[in-house]
């Protein structure tokens, strides 16, 4: 029986802590407007929430700007798409890092000779940028699918179908693995994958969304599902 693996990156392999959100204080910072997120902490869930609409491709880059802007009170085109990209990218080396064992699961996984492919929702260049520093080496023997380039993103169908076809199997030997049960969960299960909910961060799992074929706690037991039931 074939059997193959699709990650999500960001909370599941790797980690930026709040990357993009640091892209935009930096920038406030640049513009003479900083902000002081350490003493004024609803600027994070307010960052963090439009942040979540651009990435999940609800809104454009240049939308995400302009109400950033409105909301610093700068000009609506006061902040350009390409320096606010320069900046995360520079922002990758500080503040990216991998999860633990996710290396080691997907080593195993490929010595096993086990398809494998990442599909992460959000803009190429940054997204490969920090797959390349958590997971160095991987970065180029996997396929990365971005929603960007893939013009779909998590949840949609859309995005999980090209995730099968990069994995060449069928789309019910696909295991896809995520943190999120809404984009990454419900999303495979919803596009007929098998999903694998990664719950490390102890968030509570919503009672609308349908249950995974599996659950986590670490990337480790993934490793030992792979071996003993899933593909043994
Ligand atoms: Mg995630």
């Amino acid at each position: 029986m074939s059997v193959a693996f699709g990650f999500d990156f960001d909370h599941t392999l790797g980690v930026d802590n709040g990357l993009e959100r640091t892209g935009l204080v930096e920038y406030a910072a640049e513009l003479g407007r900083p902000l002081d997120v350490q003493r004024d902490p609803e600027w994070i869930a307010r960052l963090d929430a439009l942040l979540t609409e651009f990435r999940n491709g609800r809104i454009a880059r240049a939308e995400m700007l302009a109400r950033f802007a409105a909301a610093i009170g700068a000009p609506p085109d006061a902040l350009d798409g390409e320096r606010w990209k320069a900046i995360c990218i520079a922002l990758v080396d500080r503040l990216v890092r991998p999860v633990d064992g996710a290396h080691d699961l997907l080593a195993s996984l490929v010595d096993r000779g086990i398809p494998v492919a990442i599909l992460t929702n959000g803009w190429t260049p940054l997204q490969q940028r920090k797959i390349a520093r958590a997971l160095p080496g991987f970065d180029d023997a996997l396929p990365i699918l971005v929603s960007d380039v893939v013009g779909a993103s998590k949840p949609a169908a859309a995005a999980f179908e090209a995730l099968v076809g990069a994995l060449g199997v069928p789309r019910d030997a696909v295991w896809y693995v995520g943190d999120n049960p809404r984009t990454d969960v419900a999303g495979a299960l919803g596009a007929g994958l098998r999903a694998v909910w990664f719950d490390w961060e102890g968030h509570p799992y919503p009672g609308d969304v349908p249950p995974p074929t599996l659950r986590i706690a670490a990337l480790r037991e993934l490793e030992d599902a792979a071996e003993n039931t899933i593909a043994p």
